[in-house]
């Protein structure tokens, strides 16, 4: 079982000509509501990417969601956001008084360009004393990123490292981590800027395909596993002692880059879920089969509803 511990936030999209001035009211060309946040996303990944859309109800790898929404409707879009595409929400807490995570979102037709801004509610709710034990049975994997409290975080860490989970960290949004915190985390995987951050770095126009001495910086930060999403460039992976390896991005039409980088992590976590051999052959499958997923995501405009499920793909073991 794969356990996502993240953020659910109602993404509020408003597409315009242009930004509004201080004052101002603008009529936009569209706008919809959609489920968002990483953790959600990414728990919606791996449902999707370990069942077919024909059948929700099974799938190779469980996917359960831990997380809090309030007691408003956006909590119960949430929720059905969750169970509509395969995942068990039973975890996720509906906090009484609160209101659930929430991001109001401008786009600027003419660049794309977004500007977001975002109301956390219930997702700070989560304490660390929330996760100081984790009800049985374990999870095999625990998937986190940094959209709820950075103590709680740490704190999840810690009893993941007790209980001897492998968790896979995504540091977004990005922030520099206390050594120790690297002890417990098995798999990171970072976007180009989230390598510059949380390795301190001030220059945020590293090349990480080709910069050594920064990737001897990430790898000694303490993850077994490190992957670098590219974006167009695809992925570079690293781990102790080994060459850099990097996995050229599929050649497709892009649409819409929005939830790349969570397809790639849902997708890498159910590959690794279903093969636990961590044999540099075995973690070079995982990854290009994460690479196939990601670029399907980009195809398509959308972001849970852009990522593919298992049926859409070759198989994660495929020769
Ligand atoms: P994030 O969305 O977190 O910023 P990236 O932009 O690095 O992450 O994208 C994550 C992954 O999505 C890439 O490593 C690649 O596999 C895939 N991807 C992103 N952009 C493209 C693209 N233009 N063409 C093909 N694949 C892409």
């Amino acid at each position: 079982r794969i356990e996502v511990i993240g953020s659910l936030n109602l993404d509020l999209v408003s597409t315009t000509a242009r930004v509004p001035q201080g004052g101002e009211t603008i009529i936009t060309q569209s706008f919809s509501t959609g489920c968002g946040g990483k953790g959600a996303n990414q728990a919606v990944a791996c449902a999707r990417l370990s069942r077919s859309q024909h059948d929700i109800s099974s799938g190779s790898v469980i996917v359960s969601m831990a997380g809090a929404v309030g007691d408003d409707s956006f909590g119960g879009d949430l929720l059905k956001g969750l169970r509509d595409n395969g995942v068990d929400a039973a975890s996720v807490l509906v906090r009484k008084g609160e209101k659930s995570g929430v991001a109001v979102i401008i786009v600027e037709e003419h660049s794309g360009e977004n500007r977001i801004l975002m109301s956390p509610g219930a997702n700070f709710s989560l304490k660390p004393a929330d996760f100081t034990d984790l009800p049985a049975p374990l999870p095999d994997i625990i998937i986190l990123q940094l959209e709820i409290p950075l103590d709680t975080t740490l704190q999840i860490l810690k009893t993941a490292q007790q209980k001897k989970i492998e968790v896979l960290l995504n540091p977004a949004p990005a922030q520099k981590l206390p050594n120790e915190a690297y002890l417990a985390i098995t798999h990171l995987v970072v976007n180009e800027s989230e390598a510059s951050i949380v390795t301190g770095n001030e220059a945020r126009d590293i090349d990480w395909t080709s910069n050594t001495a920064q990737h001897k910086t990430l790898l000694d930060l303490g993850a077994r596993h490190v992957i670098i999403t590219l974006g167009a460039r695809g992925v570079c992976y690293l781990s102790k002692g080994k060459p850099i390896r990097t996995f050229a991005a599929q050649k497709v039409n892009v649409k819409d880059t929005t939830a790349a980088g969570d397809t790639f992590v849902g997708a890498y976590a159910v590959a690794i879920m279903l093969n636990r051999d961590r044999s540099e052959t075995a973690m070079a499958k995982a990854i290009d089969w994460a690479n196939q997923a990601a670029a399907k995501t980009v195809e398509r405009p959308g972001a849970q509803s852009a990522i593919p499920w298992a049926n859409e793909l070759p198989p994660s073991n495929a020769k």
